[in-house]
């Protein structure tokens, strides 16, 4: 079998900060990043893609919220379910069409998929993820009130739900994305995190939480033992003394170096800690040393593959 690369695309790749979140907008960027991916496959490489879904689940809520008068408003991990839903159509087309523009004709699959959670993850004693839209404090009283959502006031912008963002355990459509991917498919999965559940008596049930992206395709990566783990995002690689007048962007990286820059405090958490996070323990997972990851940018995604740019992680 082929080397397998699982490609994680940032939330921002697919809607931009800047932007207004229309459905043209969105899929032009789908557009964009299909380019690298392309030529991952040209390369030779058998890919399975995830991503993000800040903004778009942002979004999501927003419009439940605003309806929920006239519709009800639908729990946390149907509006993930929704978002995987919007950017993997988006993905199945632009990718599809611009696979057969390059003349490889495969099929592009995406995946409403759920990752197991620990319901006694000490993540539920402690909801720090603020997710969906500001609100003013009399709705943010009602909203804990009457729904029980927990919220907190976020540096005077207004008040904002918070949630758990456990630690993924298992992709529980992993053996179905295996065989996806054996019989040639491009498989998106696993998008915003994927759904968070957790299994009580032997049955899944969804939560109300949010998976961190990064820690989640390392879960994907190392459940479908692939090869390379390559995260793509807005910056070159991973730097040190970042946004310091000595900041320096690092080639190459064991595992015991990240550890030590992690201590060091090098990386933000909430933007690039999670991704070193990811790649250090999907490098250190691999029982045989094959195992590596790369962090780097959309642009640069064939070069990073092959180790020629972005920071490569090995054992
Ligand atoms: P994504 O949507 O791809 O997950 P994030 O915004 O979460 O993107 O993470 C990428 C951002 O991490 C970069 O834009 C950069 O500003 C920030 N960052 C924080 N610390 C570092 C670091 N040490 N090296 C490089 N980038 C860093
Ligand atoms: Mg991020």
């Amino acid at each position: 079998m082929s080397h397998l690369v699982v490609v994680a695309l940032g939330g921002n790749a697919i809607l931009k900060a800047n932007q207004t979140g229309n459905f043209e907008e969105q899929l032009a960027n789908v557009y964009e990043t299909s380019g690298p991916i392309v030529s991952l496959l040209r390369q030779g490489y058998q890919v399975v893609v995830t991503h993000g879904n800040g903004p778009q689940v942002g979004n999501i809520l927003i419009q439940n919220e605003e309806a929920s008068k006239v519709v009800p408003a639908m729990p946390l991990d149907v509006c993930g379910a929704e978002s995987q839903g919007l950017i993997g159509y988006m993905i199945q087309q632009a990718l599809g069409n611009e696979l057969k523009r390059a003349g490889l004709d495969r099929p592009v699959v995406s995946l409403v998929t759920q990752v197991l959670v620990d319901p006694a993850d000490p993540a539920f004693q402690k909801p720090t993820k603020p997710i969906g839209p500001f609100y003013t404090e009399k709705r943010a009283q009602r909203l804990m009130a009457e729904r029980g959502f927990k919220m907190v006031e976020d540096a005077g912008r207004g008040w904002r739900r918070v949630v758990a963002s456990p630690e993924p355990m298992a992709i529980v459509e992993g053996p179905a994305i295996k065989a996806l991917v054996a019989a040639g498919a491009l498989v998106v999965a696993s998008g915003g995190g994927g759904i968070p559940v957790v299994a009580r008596d032997g049955r899944l049930e969804g939560v109300e939480a949010v998976i961190d992206k990064d820690l989640a395709a390392m879960r994907l990566a190392a459940d479908l033992d692939a090869e390379t783990l390559l995260i793509l995002t807005d910056v070159q690689g991973v730097a040190v003394n970042y946004g310091k007048p000595n900041q320096e962007f690092l080639k190459a990286l064991t595992p015991a170096e990240g550890r030590a820059y992690m201590a060091e405090g090098h990386f933000k958490s909430g933007s690039m800690k999670p991704k070193v996070e990811a790649a250090l323990r999907f490098v250190e997972s691999s029982s045989d040393g094959r195992r590596r990851a790369v962090i780097g940018s959309l642009d640069q995604a064939a070069l990073a593959a092959k180790g020629q740019a972005g920071t490569l992680v090995r054992a």
